[in-house]
This record gives structure tokens, sequence and C-alpha cells, in this order.
């Protein structure tokens, strides 16, 4: 059983944190915090931060890093945290980054963990421009290696699955660049503070193994 752990997932988009996040949670139950997902759900209900924020995440960019960092900070505070947390898609910039640090000290926490998913473009391309989600309960499909039973309809609650606006190639590629330019620096970041533990392709059956028996 793992202990109570705090982790971060980084990766390009579609590197697999979402999925390994769900898989990891089936184990291990821990507060799953998606900066993605929070971030689609004020969309849906049309609030001014999902306005603003839906523009941006249709060209591929990142919502400023105070506003996110803002919103991660807060959701820290929930009781669920008490058990360890994902961070899944954030920090995705040095600047967020820091502004975590000063999020987990001001809270009493720490990192245990900053998990790479590490893929190659071509992969990553191909399975973004082929992923798929349930409207309904947000389970990640893919046409090409995790296709739907029944196509398109989620194996497990039945509803329709649907293509993200930002899962586009043209939107895709911009979204993978961005990665490259803002948030692969903070490998480097993690590395030096000792956090840092790779995963790559070959891994990624193994993934849940590895990983409880990293953090017991
Ligand atoms: P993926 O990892 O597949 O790119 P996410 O669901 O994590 O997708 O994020 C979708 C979009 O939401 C991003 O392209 C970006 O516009 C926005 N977003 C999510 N997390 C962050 C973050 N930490 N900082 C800035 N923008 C973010
Ligand atoms: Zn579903």
């Amino acid at each position: 059983m793992l202990k109570q752990k705090n982790l971060i997932f980084v990766g390009a988009p579609g590197a697999g944190k979402g999925t390994f996040s769900s898989l990891l949670l089936e184990r291990h139950p821990m507060a799953h915090i998606s900066t993605g997902d929070i971030l689609r759900d004020e969309v849906k209900r049309d609030t001014e931060l999902g306005r603003e924020a839906a523009k941006l995440m249709n060209a591929g960019k990142l919502v400023p890093d105070e506003i996110i960092a803002g919103m991660v900070r807060d959701r820290l505070t929930w009781a669920d945290c008490e058990n360890g947390f994902i961070l899944d898609g954030f920090p995705r910039t040095i600047r967020q980054a820091e502004l975590l640090d000063e999020a987990l000290k001001s809270l009493g926490k720490q990192l245990d963990r900053v998990v790479y998913f590490k893929v190659d473009d071509q992969t990553i391309l191909k399975r973004l421009t082929a992923r798929q989600n349930c409207k309904k309960c947000g389970k990640i499909y893919n046409k090409l290696f995790m296709p739907t039973k029944v196509e398109n309809i989620c194996d497990d609650c039945g509803s329709e699955v649907f293509q993200r606006p930002d899962d586009s190639l043209e939107t895709a590629k911009s979204r993978l660049e961005v990665f490259y330019r803002q948030t692969l620096p903070l490998i480097e970041y993690y590395s030096k503070k000792n956090l840092l533990l790779e995963i790559t392709e070959l891994d990624k059956d193994r993934i849940c193994e590895i990983l409880s028996s990293e953090l017991e």
C-alpha cells in the first residue's frame, strides 16, 4: 500500500498522464487534480474564467500562471489531499513550479516524486488526434490503440464519446511546441531537487508496478 504520496505527472499532451492517473487511482485512492479537467469544467459551466480559458485552450496556448496556480492552491486545501495527490498537467512552466513550491510550503506539504512520461513526437501526434473522451464520465479512449467496444459509445456508462476540440492536428502541434518550450525545463528543475522518475514507453505495461514499488 502506498503511504501518503504527493506526486506530479509531467509529460507532453497525450503522453498518458490522465490514463495512468486513473490506473494508479484504482489501486491507491488519492486526490486527482487535473488542471485540464478543472478548466474544461469551467468552460462547460460557462463561467468568466471558462470563457477566457476556452480561447487559449482552443489555440493550444497556456492559461496564465497566476490564475492556474491560484486554482490549484485552493484545490490543495480540500480534505481528500490528506491521502496524497496527483497533480496531472500542473505545473507546466517554471513560474508555476515556483508558485507551487510557495503554496505547498504555506500548506505544510511537500512533493515526493515527479513522474515524467517520455514519449516520442510521432506517437504523441498519432495518439492525440485519435483520442476520444466520454461526454459523461470522462473516460479516455483512443480510436487506434484503445477503442471503445461499440463505436463511439463509452464501455463504462454507455454515453457518447467525442474528440476534444484541441485534439485537432493543428492544435495538437502547437500544444506539443508549447510543451517543449515551456514545460520541458521542469525536468531539469525537478531533477536538481532529486525528485524525478522518468518513465518511457517500454515501461508502459509495468507502470503501476513501477510506481507502486517506487512509492512504497
Ligand atoms: P493535455 O495534457 O492533453 O494537453 P490538459 O487537459 O492537461 O491536456 O490541458 C488542456 C489545456 O488546458 C492546455 O492545452 C492548456 O490550454 C490548459 N491548461 C491545462 N493545465 C494548464 C496549466 N497547468 N497551465 C496553463 N494552462 C493549462
Ligand atoms: Zn462514460
